[in-house]
């Protein structure tokens, strides 16, 4: 019988990846074995720990991944995956594979980073501290990657083929509809990665590519995320209280920090910065993008201008590329970025990462963090456990490369620019099935998350959902 392994994103919001199987024997000739996702665990050490473990299939003897999209909690453990011993192609969109271009390699290069840091200070309990991957492994895994158009179909081997679907949640984020051949009959599997919004909303502005994951899905088993399971985006334009917290901030002389992701996000504030400049809500300050990979990013972006909302569109057309925008500068070297720490004046840095687990985001904030005069405004989910999550809900301190930083600076947060659909919008999408799937299993999600939804979707939609757990196996009847 054939059956799907949550082996990531099941009780958590990272580390996704899922594990079809058309065969239950260990016999690495027989049968087909695919990962939908390649996820990286992060946040808490419990979950960190996971990314050390081998699959429960020897990496070799899975014969393909399908990745929806560039995040790393969806992609950043393919390198890890190759260096276990995988040798299959990647599947993905080509804006996909472009951004894991960028991304991967950086991951890579953070690891190194951390192993070396943790080496000098020898504060790790395994000596010498080792990278789960170097970025020279991440850069040699794009090999693996080969380009798939949304709905083009792809056979993967006599039993499993597979087309992707729009799923609106970043550029060239795509949901894996996957046909599986068993006794006879086909069965389709849905796996929807993330889900974007399902509308484009005024109280959602800034958004880079456009709303809608594709209506009318078929599937007789669902794998769906659950991020936002329990609890509904703001209903309120978030532009008038971000643009006060920025002028409060320059007129104390202060800074404001920005933790966000590079890709996507990062695009995202930028573009509403300029319109909140253009429209005079924000003084003219210096906006400095503190990541490596922004320039990339913004360039890849600008590659794929039909994924773009017409509200984007609107704003390259007016003033063009936004890395010649004047007074945004992209900081690409360790000197650029050593640059910003000497700023004295009012500025805006964004840096990643988003939940500030790793990246320069780390010196920004160790460096403002205890100044009463600085701002750091959150425009991302922070994950439980993690750095960002802390700072967020008001701790005193936090801990950044070992010592213990005093949180003095104002901490806002916004909950407008979430790219995961909410409750009201998830089953806005799920109305359009024009059947129920037989099965539906919540991943992607918070325990409380997941089963919450779970509720929702149960009393509303009867449907049979079931929350997955971490390393449960289930048949695909
Ligand atoms: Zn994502």
């Amino acid at each position: 019988m054939p059956y799907i392994q949550f082996l990531g994103a099941a009780g958590t919001v990272t580390g996704s990846k899922h594990l079809i199987s058309t065969t239950n024997d260990g016999d690495a000739n027989c049968g087909t074995r695919v990962l939908i996702d390649c996820g990286l665990f992060q946040g808490p050490k419990e979950w960190r720990d996971r990314n050390w473990q081998d699959t429960p299939v020897p990496a070799k003897e899975i014969n393909a991944v399908i990745l929806t999209h560039a995040h790393l909690d969806h992609c950043g453990w393919i390198p890890r995956l190759v260096k276990e011993g995988f040798r299959g192609p990647i599947y993905a969109s080509p804006a996909t594979i472009d951004l894991c271009g960028i991304i991967l390699p950086d991951s890579g290069h953070l690891q190194e980073e951390d192993a070396q840091f943790y080496n000098q200070i020898k504060k790790s309990k395994h000596v010498p501290a080792l990278p789960l991957y170097t970025a020279q492994e991440a850069e040699t895994c794009l090999q693996n990657f080969r380009p798939v158009q949304v709905g083009a179909f792809t056979t993967l081997s006599p039993e499993v083929s597979f087309r992707f679907v729009r799923a609106a949640h970043i550029l060239g984020s795509c949901m894996a509809e996957v046909q599986l051949q068993t006794n006879g009959r086909i069965r389709r599997l849905l796996f929807t990665g993330d889900i974007g919004r399902v509308r484009d909303h005024l109280i959602a502005p800034g958004k880079v590519v456009h709303s809608g994951p594709t209506e009318g899905e078929v599937a007789d088993l669902l794998v769906m995320e659950s991020t936002y399971g329990n609890r509904e985006h703001p209903t309120t334009d978030p532009r008038p209280e971000l643009a006060a917290a920025v002028r409060q901030t320059v007129e104390r002389g202060g800074a404001v920090i920005v933790p966000a992701f590079a890709v996507e996000r990062t695009q995202k504030f930028v573009f509403m910065l300029k319109e909140l400049m253009e429209t005079g809500q924000v003084p003219r300050v210096p906006v400095c993008c503190d990541s490596p990979m922004a320039i990339k990013a913004v360039e890849i972006f600008l590659k794929y201008a039909s994924e773009y909302t017409a509200e984007a569109q609107a704003l390259i057309d007016k003033f063009g590329s936004p890395l010649q925008w004047p007074g945004f500068t992209f900081a690409s070297t360790p000197e650029e970025s050593k640059k910003i720490n000497d700023a004295r004046y009012p500025v805006i840095i964004i840096s990643s990462s988003g939940m500030a687990t790793g990246g320069r985001i780390l010196h920004h904030l160790a460096l403002r963090l205890p100044d009463p005069k600085n701002t750091v405004m959150f425009i991302g989910f922070q994950a439980p456990g993690t750095r960002g999550e802390a700072i967020k809900s008001g701790a005193r301190e936090v801990k950044i490369f070992g010592d213990l930083v005093p949180i003095r600076a104002q901490v806002v947060a916004f909950e407008q620019f979430s790219d995961h659909a909410d409750p009201p919008e998830l089953l806005e999408w799920l109305h359009t099935f024009p059947q129920t799937p037989a099965m539906t299993y919540l991943v992607h999600g918070e325990p409380s998350a997941s089963s919450e939804l779970r509720e929702i979707l149960t009393k509303d939609l009867g449907w049979n959902v079931q929350v997955a757990q971490w390393m449960e196996k289930v048949e695909v009847k």
